[in-house]
Order: C-alpha cells, then sequence, then structure tokens
C-alpha cells in the first residue's frame, strides 16, 4: 500500500512497539483525547491554562539571552492585541520563518507572563490570510518515544482511506442495540466534528464508542467461546465413577458430605467421565472443605487405573494434603507419592521412579511437581490447590506433564472467588462449582479490632485463654521489603512472648527454617504440644488445625484483605468459639481503614472479595494481574457490565447464524493474536 512503512524500517519498528503491524490495525487504534484547532479565539480571549489557537501577524521574532538563550516572537491579531510566544529549543531556521508581517496560527496553552500573555512552544502553522480551517478535531493518539503526533495522523489517513469499513455485523443486532455502523463510529472518533459533545467523547459515553467497546467485548467473548469449544473438541481420557473406591472412602470418614460437597462431587464426577479435558474451578470460602472434594476426583482417576497429582503453593501445605490424603487413602490400600524441593535427593528419586513406572498413581506436591524432570506417564487429573497463587505457566506446565501427550482434566480450587465481570470476560472457558455451604459444627469466629497500645492486655488474654485448653496462632507482621527483616521480627516476637509466658510452650515458624524443621513444629501445633505457634504468613493459605480457636494478628493494617481473611479462615475449624484480634498501629491511612472495617464487618469471603474489587479497582485484582491476559483497551469491566452481558447473547447469536462475520471480527480485532486470549 502507497505509504505504509515497511515492516522493518524505523516508523515500522515504532508502530510494531505499539502493536500496530498492519493498517487494520491502526483503524482501532483510537485517540485519546482531541486539541480544538476548528476555531480561533481573539488573545483577549485566551484564558490561562485552557489550550486554544490564535491567528497573528508576527511583529518582531528575536534571540534574547535572559536566564536562558531563547527566541522570542511577538504577535498581533487583528483586534490589535499582543502574544509572547517563546521558544527554548529551536533551530535557526524558525528565526528566518517568523519574519516580521507572516501570518501564523499557533496552538497551546496561555498563560499570564510578566511581559503579558504568552504561550511557551505552541504548535506553529504557517497560514495566508483566508485560509480554511480544519473541519474536525484534531485526534491525540498514544504513541511511543520517536513518533510524534503528525506522523500518526499522517497513517492513520492512509489506513483509513485503503481499509474497507465494512460492517460485519448484522444490521438487526445494531439496530436493537443502538448503535451505530463501524465505518460511521470510527471516521467519527478519529475525526469529530466541530460541535461534538466533548464531555461524551471524554467519558467514551458517544454512541460512537458504545460501538467500538461493544464490538471489543464481542471479539473477547467470541475468541473465550472459540477457545471452549476447541477444548470440548479435544480428547481426553474418559474416568467413568466406578464408586467402588469411592464408597470405601465415604464410608470410613470421619464426617458425612455437605450437600454443597455432594453436589460439586457429581459435577466433577460427570466432567471426568466425558472424554474430552475437563477446566473446572472450584470455588469455595475458606474451610469449606475442598480437599476432600479433590480427594474425591483423585480417586476417581486412580479408580480407572490412571494417574492423578495435586499441587500446592507450599511446603506446609503440600505436606499437610499428603498426611491428610494419606490417612483417608491408606484403608483402600492406595499409596501417594510425596515430591517437595526439602526431600532428599534419594527419596525424590525413588518417588519419581515409582509414578514414572505407574506402581504409583496419587502424586502430591509443590512446584517440585512440575520442576523435577518427573513424568506422570498416565496422568489423567491434575488438580491445583490456591490456584491463585501460580502463574499461568505454571498451571500449563503442570498440564504437560502426561508423557504420551493427552491432555488431562484440570480441577483448579480458590477460596478467592472471581467477580463476575472477571469470569464472564477473561475465564470464560472455565466452568465454576461452588462450595457454598460451610461444614456444620462451626461456631462464628470473634472478629476484634485493637490498637497496638494495648498489647500487654491482649497477651494476657492470650495467658488465660491458653491456660484454658486453647490453641494460638500469633502472626507477625508483614514486612514486604525486606524478608531478612520480616525474620527479624518474628524472632523478637517470639522471644518477647516466651519472656512474658514462661509457663506456656510457644513454637515458631518461618518461611527460612528447613522443611523438615517447618514440618515438626507444624506437626507439634497440631498434636497439641504447643499452646501458640509464632508464625509469619507461611501459614496464611490452606493449613489445618481444627484444635486453634485464637488467631492474633499484628500491623494488620498491612494486609491485603483476602489475606486477612484467609488468615482469620486458620481458625473456626472446630466446635471452640474462636477469636480473631487484628492488632493495629495508628494512624490508619484511608485504605487501611476500610479494608480493616470490611474483614470486621464481613464473614462471608465472597462478599469480602465483592468489597476488595470495590476498594481495589478490577485492574488491579488478583486475577486479572496474573493471567498474562490483555486487558481491554476500550471497555472497563465495571463501567461497561451492562454491555458485557449483551456482547455474550450477540456472541452465540453469531456464532449460529454468521460464521463469516466472526472471522471478519476477529480479523480485525486481533489479527494474529488470538493465541494469547485463553482462559
Ligand atoms: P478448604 O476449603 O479451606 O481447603 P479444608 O479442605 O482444609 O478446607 O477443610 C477444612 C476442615 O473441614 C478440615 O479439617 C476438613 O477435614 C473438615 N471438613 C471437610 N468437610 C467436612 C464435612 N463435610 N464435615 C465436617 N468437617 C469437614
Ligand atoms: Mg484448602
Amino acid at each position: 500500500m502507497r505509504g505504509w512503512p515497511e515492516a522493518g524500517s524505523r516508523v515500522g519498528k515504532l508502530l510494531a512497539r505499539l502493536d500496530i503491524h498492519r493498517p487494520e490495525d491502526l483503524i482501532v487504534h483510537l485517540p485519546l483525547r482531541y486539541e480544538d484547532e476548528t476555531r480561533l479565539t481573539p488573545i483577549a480571549d485566551l484564558l490561562p491554562g485552557v489550550a486554544a489557537q490564535v491567528e497573528a501577524e508576527v511583529v518582531t521574532c528575536e534571540v534574547v539571552a535572559h536566564a536562558r538563550r531563547q527566541l522570542l516572537a511577538r504577535l498581533r491579531d487583528d483586534a490589535a492585541h499582543i502574544l509572547l510566544v517563546r521558544w527554548l529549543n529551536f533551530y535557526p531556521s524558525l528565526q528566518k520563518q517568523l519574519a516580521p508581517g507572516r501570518r501564523v496560527r499557533v496552538f497551546g496553552e496561555a498563560r499570564g507572563g510578566f511581559l503579558g500573555t504568552e504561550m511557551v512552544h505552541p504548535r506553529l502553522q504557517m497560514v495566508e490570510e483566508g485560509a480554511p480551517l480544519p473541519q474536525a478535531l484534531t485526534p491525540v493518539y498514544p504513541t511511543t518515544a520517536g513518533l510524534g503526533q503528525a506522523s500518526l495522523r499522517h497513517l492513520v489517513e492512509i489506513a483509513l482511506a485503503s481499509v474497507a469499513l465494512d460492517d460485519p455485523l448484522p444490521a438487526a443486532i445494531c439496530r436493537r442495540l443502538g448503535f451505530p455502523a463501524f465505518d460511521e463510529a470510527i471516521r467519527y472518533l478519529h475525526h469529530p466534528p466541530p460541535d461534538a459533545d466533548a464531555q461524551a467523547l471524554a467519558d467514551k459515553a458517544h454512541p460512537a464508542w458504545q460501538r467500538v467497546k461493544f464490538e471489543e467485548l464481542l471479539v473477547q467473548q467470541l475468541s473465550l467461546r472459540r477457545a471452549y469449544n476447541a477444548r470440548r473438541a479435544q480428547a481426553a481420557v474418559s474416568l467413568p465413577p466406578r464408586h467402588t473406591l469411592l464408597r470405601a472412602l465415604l464410608d470410613h470418614l470421619p464426617f458425612d458430605l455437605t450437600a454443597a460437597q455432594r453436589r460439586v462431587t457429581n459435577e466433577i464426577a460427570a466432567d471426568l467421565a466425558a472424554p474430552h479435558p475437563m477446566q473446572r474451578l472450584l470455588q469455595g470460602d475458606v474451610g469449606s472443605g475442598k480437599t476432600i472434594v479433590a480427594a474425591c476426583a483423585m480417586l476417581q482417576a486412580a479408580e480407572n487405573g490412571c494417574q492423578a497429582a495435586l499441587m500446592a503453593p507450599t511446603e506446609i501445605l503440600a505436606e499437610q494434603h499428603y498426611r491428610k490424603l494419606s490417612a483417608w487413602f491408606a484403608p483402600l490400600g492406595i499409596d501417594i507419592a510425596w515430591l517437595s524441593g526439602s526431600r532428599k535427593k534419594r527419596a525424590r528419586e525413588a518417588e519419581l521412579a515409582r509414578l514414572q513406572s505407574g506402581e504409583c498413581l496419587l502424586a502430591v506436591g509443590t512446584l517440585a511437581l512440575i520442576e523435577d524432570p518427573v513424568s506422570l506417564p498416565r496422568l489423567a487429573l491434575a488438580v491445583i490447590d490456591e490456584q491463585h497463587r501460580f502463574g499461568v505457566r505454571q498451571r500449563f506446565a503442570l498440564r504437560e506433564k502426561n508423557a504420551a501427550g493427552q491432555r488431562p482434566h484440570m480441577l483448579m480450587m480458590s477460596a478467592t472467588p472471581i467477580p463476575r465481570t472477571l469470569a464472564m470476560t477473561h475465564y470464560a472457558d472455565l466452568d465454576i462449582s461452588v462450595l457454598d455451604e460451610l461444614p456444620p459444627g462451626r461456631t462464628p469466629i470473634h472478629t476484634r479490632l485493637v490498637s497496638a497500645a494495648r498489647r500487654e492486655e491482649i497477651i494476657a488474654r492470650l495467658h488465660a485463654a491458653c491456660l484454658d485448653g486453647c490453641q494460638a496462632y500469633w502472626v507477625c507482621p508483614l514486612i514486604e521489603e525486606s524478608e531478612t527483616l520480616q525474620l527479624k521480627t518474628a524472632v523478637e516476637t517470639w522471644e518477647t512472648l516466651c519472656a512474658a509466658l514462661p509457663e506456656l510452650r510457644i513454637g515458631l515458624i518461618h518461611s527460612r527454617l528447613k522443611a523438615d524443621e517447618k514440618a515438626a513444629t507444624m506437626a507439634a501445633f497440631a498434636g497439641g504440644e504447643l499452646h501458640v505457634l509464632v508464625a509469619t504468613t507461611v501459614i496464611e493459605v490452606g493449613v489445618d488445625v481444627p484444635r486453634a480457636s485464637l488467631m492474633v494478628i499484628e500491623h494488620a493494617e498491612r494486609f491485603g484483605l483476602a489475606q486477612l481473611h484467609q488468615l482469620r479462615g486458620r481458625v473456626g475449624r472446630g466446635a471452640a468459639q474462636s477469636a480473631c484480634v487484628l492488632i493495629y498501629e495508628p494512624p490508619l491511612s484511608a485504605m487501611a481503614r476500610a479494608r480493616l472495617k470490611v474483614i470486621y464487618e464481613q464473614t462471608d469471603g465472597f462478599a469480602i472479595a465483592r468489597e476488595d474489587l470495590r476498594i481495589r479497582g478490577p485492574g488491579e485484582f488478583v486475577g486479572a494481574r496474573q493471567s498474562g491476559l490483555p486487558l481491554l483497551r476500550y471497555a472497563d469491566l465495571e463501567l461497561d457490565a451492562d454491555m458485557i452481558d449483551q456482547a455474550r447473547e450477540s456472541a452465540e447469536e453469531l456464532l449460529a447464524t454468521a460464521p463469516e462475520a466472526v472471522e471478519e471480527l476477529m480479523a480485525r480485532w486481533l489479527g494474529g493474536r488470538e493465541g494469547l486470549l485463553r482462559a
């Protein structure tokens, strides 16, 4: 195409930095804002700080040396008012251009200076008297260093003249939703008329913006829908429930499954029986009993002679799962391999050999599961606990462990619920099961907020409670900048508590301990040998010691909401009345105050996640940042939530009735980038 830069050229490379590779990409590269060069403002009417355009004649132009050498021009408009214009950086040619008597247009922000109204470094255009004004607002595009607005505008003109802007959306859909046609919307946004509603453009509320945002969301839905269909078209081993082992497991469990656990277990069982890979997220609040659900699914794989692996984010959690599953499965004669970075090389190699040979069907581990040269020749189910703790790559890596290259079923578990808008846009290729019921016999946790000034009082209460037979966690402050400092604080806290409470047995756990030391301390606490466990946030996720009923968190204001909820969830797991004491250090920031108020008032993890989203905004939300997906360019998940529903319905409709339109839309918005959009 004429005028379009070569791929490897200087401009071509700059465009590539903006992810613009073809004229089509520039069509949907839309302005950030506009400047109004469609009208002229008399010098007398200039307002400080407001961008405006002036047409005037050069009176004088000279290089002056005040504090710095600069070019100073005096301009006079038709009403004979004077405007001073300064350039601090300039080529000598500029002075020649600005010869007295020449007519110019300058665009910029005016300010009141020592010598009168002035503009510094305005945009300059030489004009003849009576030259026509532009008929559209001037777009200002997102750009990158080295690529000026003028070049971008020129390239946009080339693209607009050469790319066919057909409307793939059936007219019926446009009419129903009240959107303008694509070419109309796009031309409007690149060149709005002088009388355009500036506020509606800035807020992206104008119908032209609505159309563009809708199309962007629609393409996202189409692409997720396609990923979903592609997954359903892939083959996976079918694992029909055989119920032999499962029944035996349920018979000797010390509890009955809750109705929610039964429902979710059935949903998963049905997925595993299907001949295409499951991709399911199990959401359940802290303590809702996700582990037994995972155990049932793993057993279903074993019943079919296939392998299953469970990956957890920390040593402590992996070991706890290993113990729990071993206790549940040992009576069934099923044995589990345990892989963690801290196990001795010999032990690890023995476990690897058992998995490799297929002699052992079940594996539990940390990241070692994907780091070791482990292969699970018959891996048919991968379970990922606390999935938000892992990156996309790590989750995929576990999936790749099947030696035959077959895609296993995936079960991901999380206590951090994904807000609805994110679930619909970034996780649409995910089926979701929800455990919305806690096991019976839990008593609600009392949460108290206490200022650090009353630390002595809290220690006294801890003392009394422990003498009464209670067990407690004491969580040390989070120090994000320095792990060493965090460690030091933990050791100091432990020493202080030991000195203050000599009758109590107090343990200390932190990330620098060796794995077997950690395991021994955890086991001592779980076995009731320790009254108090002083801990860093290593205990945050998943740790389950039902007898512990008091949680003290120091510097609670430094923790995030999800973290506080997780920590508090370590207690309230047994029948005893539990309490969580949040010690804060005044003065509190507004954000910290808002967080503590939520954790004080709410106990439901889903409600807390909603508040978290409200306080932090969706871009910050954990799932979105880690998912590695491109965020939307124009649509806003919160502001345009209604449109997501419309986009989803229209996506269904298009896939069923207009496959060519689907192709055209995807090509326009994604080009070759569809691969990136995978949930
Ligand atoms: P989470 O969902 O936070 O991972 P866990 O799976 O660790 O929760 O379960 C929390 C505790 O509840 C464990 O001690 C577990 O054995 C127990 N539990 C799970 N299901 C039930 C049930 N149906 N009845 C009673 N206790 C249960
Ligand atoms: Mg758990």
